[in-house]
């Protein structure tokens, strides 16, 4: 009878726990796990600080006790695996009560995850600077929450652990400070699409640094002083550090299976390591990314738990092969929900690429279901598809109501390669509370048709400030001017443009703009059939101006 044990017994690893023993009745399964819980939820983590999700016993989704009733498998919680010996087919392993002992394998699996990083910054070993990537850390973080006496709370890092942590605490009361080290929270996000964000959450009352890491922390006894780059000191009674993960490869380096730079486990396409009879899966590994085909690490909770199913598939002879991780991802954020796949645009331009060259981008504002059905909420949707073969290579989007599905429709059509100009031909649900006829994605299509075909030209962003020779030609009817104005404008309501076109300096860039783009859209074909040259359109109008300015 063959054996396999699997190292850790969350996601990837009770995933691949659970299927093995459905494709095989007789295969031995043992799951030594150091922590002690299996299976629970880490991504529910923060939710739990803040008491919107209120039991603890609501995170744990498998026990050991069930895992032997329903799947006939030994989990050894409390249990670490300190050594693997490949020659002999031996995991060496350390129990609760610290005895040590050997566990014989056929096949190993590595669910070992990864860990927060602590860095060596002074000051960091304090008692009240935490991480969170447990159910013990979360239940001591929410023992701090419940405490009064902790009102000031510091997170530092920006990236989704940080913010959802940042939204809880909050939640619980708290007065929370965010810093971050780079330009941008969110870092899956372009630059201009995080800015709606960060807006957000400086408009719930939390004080965001951006571009300041931290340069020391200092326990005064009474408190944690956050030291920042610029000097800006945050006191603080609690500190969550959010700033990243390394993968917990320790094991698997020291057995001599090769990893990469940053110590992803290196699998082939079965998620086989170096050692035929060794896979790994989850956070632990190297992934391929399913855009670029590079080697990247994507440490994220869906791409764990299928990969732990797909190990479990090729030990059992059922071959499968894992075709590469995209990243697609969805966090709540206050109000809205920021949600992003494949690639974003400033990787595009580390590797080299260029805007109108090689890829191109739109950027639309669009609403969540039909305008005449009360609720409808906005969304801005990014989407980056490749000059040459219209191919889809990463979207963006942020809004609330409707940007988990969009975001997900936008990810299957680029599972299966799909191009800009497909998405106008889905045909999705559609009845007014849910959609328009004309879905945001549909629309995406249509204006990425319509660059495609040189009939529409987005400018960027921050084109108004960057080219002062440009000239803003805002379409708007006066009274909604009267309310926003840009600055430096030409107001020519678009039903007048018509009549007014020699006021328009056919010699200068004109970038038109309205209220959420649809109005632009028509004065830029109106110019352009006009003959004017050089025209774009602002994209995602005032909406997006005012968001990320
Ligand atoms: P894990 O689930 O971390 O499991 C690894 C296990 O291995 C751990 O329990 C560890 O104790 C054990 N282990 C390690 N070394 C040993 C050893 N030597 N011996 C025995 N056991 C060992 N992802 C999302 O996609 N969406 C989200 O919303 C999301 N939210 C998150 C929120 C938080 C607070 C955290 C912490 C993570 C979140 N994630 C989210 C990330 C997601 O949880 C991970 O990507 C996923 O759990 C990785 O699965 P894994 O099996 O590789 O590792």
């Amino acid at each position: 009878m063959a054996k396999t044990v699997i190292i850790g017994g969350v996601a990837g690893g009770a995933s691949c726990a659970a299927r093995l023993r459905r494709l095989d009745e007789k295969m031995e399964i043992t799951v030594l796990e150091k922590g002690n819980y299996i299976s629970f939820a880490n991504c529910g983590l923060p939710y739990y600080v803040s008491g919107v999700i209120g039991a603890q016993s609501a995170l744990l989704l498998q026990s050991p006790e069930m895992m032997k009733a329903r799947f006939n498998i030994e989990v050894r919680v409390n249990n670490e695996v300190t050594a693997i010996d490949r020659e002999n087919r031996l995991v060496k392993v350390t129990d609760a009560n610290g005895t040590e002992y050997s566990e014989n394998y056929d096949y190993l699996v590595i669910a070992t995850g990864s860990s927060p990083l602590r860095p060596g910054i002074e000051g960091i070993d304090s008692e009240k600077i935490r991480t969170i990537w447990n159910v013990n850390d979360a239940a001591a973080i929410r023992m701090l929450a419940d405490d009064e006496k902790i009102e000031n709370v510091c997170v530092v890092g920006g990236g989704f652990i940080g913010l959802e942590m940042a939204e809880n605490l909050h939640a619980a009361g708290k007065k929370v400070t965010i810093a971050e080290a780079s330009n941008q929270i969110m870092n899956n996000l372009d630059y201009e699409m995080s800015l709606i964000v960060s807006n957000e959450i400086r408009k719930k009352g939390i004080d965001l640094y951006v571009n300041d890491g931290v340069s020391r922390f200092a326990d005064t006894g009474e408190e944690v002083i956050v030291e920042l780059a610029s000097g800006r000191k945050i006191s603080s009674d609690l500190v969550i550090l959010a700033i990243g993960v390394r993968p917990n490869s320790k094991l698997a380096k020291d057995a001599g299976l090769e990893v990469n730079r940053r110590g992803g486990i290196i699998v082939d396409e079965y998620l086989r390591t170096s050692d035929p009879n060794i896979y790994a899966v989850g956070d632990v590994i190297e992934v391929r990314d399913y855009i670029s085909g590079e080697k990247t690490m994507i440490p994220l909770a869906g791409p764990a738990n299928k990969q732990g199913r797909m190990a479990a598939d090729n030990i059992a002879g059922f071959e499968n092969r894992y075709p590469g991780t995209m990243g697609t991802s969805i966090a709540k954020v206050f109000d809205l929900t920021a949600a992003s796949t494949g690639k974003n645009e400033k990787t595009l331009i580390a590797a080299g690429l260029q805007k109108g060259k090689d890829y191109e981008t739109i950027t639309i504002s669009a609403n969540s279901h039909a305008m005449y059905y009360p609720g409808g909420v906005p969304m801005m949707i990014k989407v980056i598809f490749d000059l040459n073969t219209e191919e889809i290579l990463g979207s963006q989007i942020v809004g609330s109501q409707g940007t988990d599905k969009r975001i997900d429709v936008i990810a299957t059509a680029m599972k299966y390669k799909g191009r800009i100009t497909d998405l106008k031909e889905l045909e999705l649900a559609y009845a007014p509370p849910f959609s328009s006829a004309k879905d945001p994605v549909n629309m995406a299509g249509y204006v990425g048709e319509n660059v495609v075909k040189g009939l529409a030209a987005f400018a960027r962003y921050d084109e108004l400030e960057t080219d002062r020779e440009a000239l803003c030609l805002d379409v708007r009817e006066v009274m909604e001017v009267e309310r926003f104005a840009i600055p430096g404008a030409l107001n020519i309501p678009l039903g007048t443009l018509r009549d007014n076109l020699d006021r328009v300096d056919r010699n200068r860039k004109i970038i038109v703009m309205c209220a959420a783009g649809v109005r632009a859209h028509t004065a830029s074909r109106i110019l352009k059939n006009n003959g004017f040259e050089n025209v774009k359109i602002y994209p995602g109008g005032v909406r997006f101006y005012r968001l990320t300015h």
